[in-house]
């Protein structure tokens, strides 16, 4: 029986058709901005704008990082509290529209149109429960979805059944909207948005706050291999073997998801707690003054009888990764990340846009 597509794999065939879309020919030589930046594919809020901007998106390929609209955007999630790392954010619209003079302009109906199958599949893809189109162009191409009455003056801060989910209408974060919706206005939105989706979401956040299944299989086999490691090599080690894996393959392994930190990918599926709900006998413990893991004592063997916990493939690209960099010190595998395709290619996102990218997802299958 043919396996079905995973969530990854749909993601990573939609990319390269939007890559490979000509359909709006002033827009040939903008960046196609979809990529793993966009966020969490598990998420259950979706924010979408109008179009990459020339100074931010277009230049960081972050939806809405970079430029004066990204910085708002950032501001508003940041004061409800609201991570990056838990919504996906996308554009009405997945390349920059220029006017004549170089300038960001509006996407004309038929630019939106253009991109409305690849708004509907993004949307079908992530399955949020709540959907928050960012000012008029993203309201309207939501209508392209599925057909709506919904006015922004009207219906802003406000939620509605839409599409089999939650549609929350509100303005966009760029300088020009201010004049409509005042800053202040637009934090209060942002509160209203995450009460609902805290609302909305209550019961399975709290059972899924554990590092997934995936994640965690690869984790445990790198401390059963080791015995110990500490928090940074575990990090470091669970990305390389997703690295090697996707150098190998061209497929994501593992659902995980990382992040850059300044010191290299962080995993965000491997923070503390977050494994301690996954599995409650793994010791946490300080040596030389840093973190270190190890499983319970009993369970080593007990990991190694279940073969069925890791898959093959898991097992190879880890023991591959355990074999090139599991003797290297913390310096050297700081090194050894940073020499890697997809933060090289994070690094020179960084230098076109001059800011750094803190926090901003890594995405494996752009830089291959
Ligand atoms: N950046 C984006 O990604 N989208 C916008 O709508 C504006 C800036």
């Amino acid at each position: 029986m043919m396996e079905a597509p995973t969530k990854h794999s749909r993601f990573g065939k939609l990319v390269e058709e939007v890559r490979a879309c000509t359909k709006c020919q002033r827009m040939c030589h903008s960046a196609r901005v979809l990529n793993y930046s966009a966020g969490n594919l598990n998420a259950e809020l979706f924010f979408i704008g109008e179009a990459p901007g020339r100074l931010g998106a277009d230049e960081t390929e972050v939806p809405f990082h970079g430029d004066a609209s990204g910085r708002n955007f950032e501001d508003l999630l940041a004061f409800a509290g609201i991570s990056r790392n838990d919504v996906f954010v996308t554009n009405a619209v997945l390349c920059n529209p220029k006017d004549t003079d170089g300038n960001n302009s509006t996407p004309t109906l038929a630019e939106a149109a253009n991109c409305h199958p690849f708004l509907r599949r993004q949307i079908e893809l992530v399955n949020p429960k709540i959907v928050a189109p960012l000012g008029n162009t993203a309201l309207r191409a939501l209508a392209g979805i599925e057909p709506h009455g919904f006015a922004l003056s009207q219906h802003v801060r406000t939620i509605h059944p839409w599409f089999g989910r939650s549609l929350i209408p509100l303005y966009h974060p760029g300088q020009r909207a201010m004049i409509h919706r005042s800053f202040a206005n637009q934090r209060s939105d942002y509160q209203f948005v995450a009460e609902q989706w805290r609302r909305l979401t209550q019961v399975r956040r709290t059972s899924s706050g554990a590092t997934r299944a995936d994640v965690m299989a690869v984790a445990r086999y790198l401390l059963a291999s080791r015995g110990a490691v500490t928090y940074f090599e575990l990090h470091k080690l669970t990305y390389l073997t997703e690295y090697l894996h996707v150098r190998k393959s061209g497929r994501r392994l593992t659902s995980a998801y990382f992040i850059r930190q300044k010191d290299g990918p962080y995993c965000t599926d491997l923070e503390i707690d977050r494994i301690r709900r996954a599995d409650g006998s793994i010791r946490v413990f300080k040596e030389e003054g840093k973190l270190c893991l190890r499983l319970g004592t009993d369970q080593t063997p007990e990991f190694f009888a279940k073969q069925t916990e890791i898959s093959d493939e898991a097992r190879a690209a880890a023991d591959e990764a355990m074999q090139r960099y599991g003797d290297k010190n913390d310096s050297e595998l700081k090194t050894a990340v940073y020499l890697t395709a997809p933060m090289r290619f994070l690094l020179r996102r960084e230098q076109s846009a001059k800011s750094n990218l803190y926090n901003a997802p890594i995405d494996f299958l752009a830089a291959r």
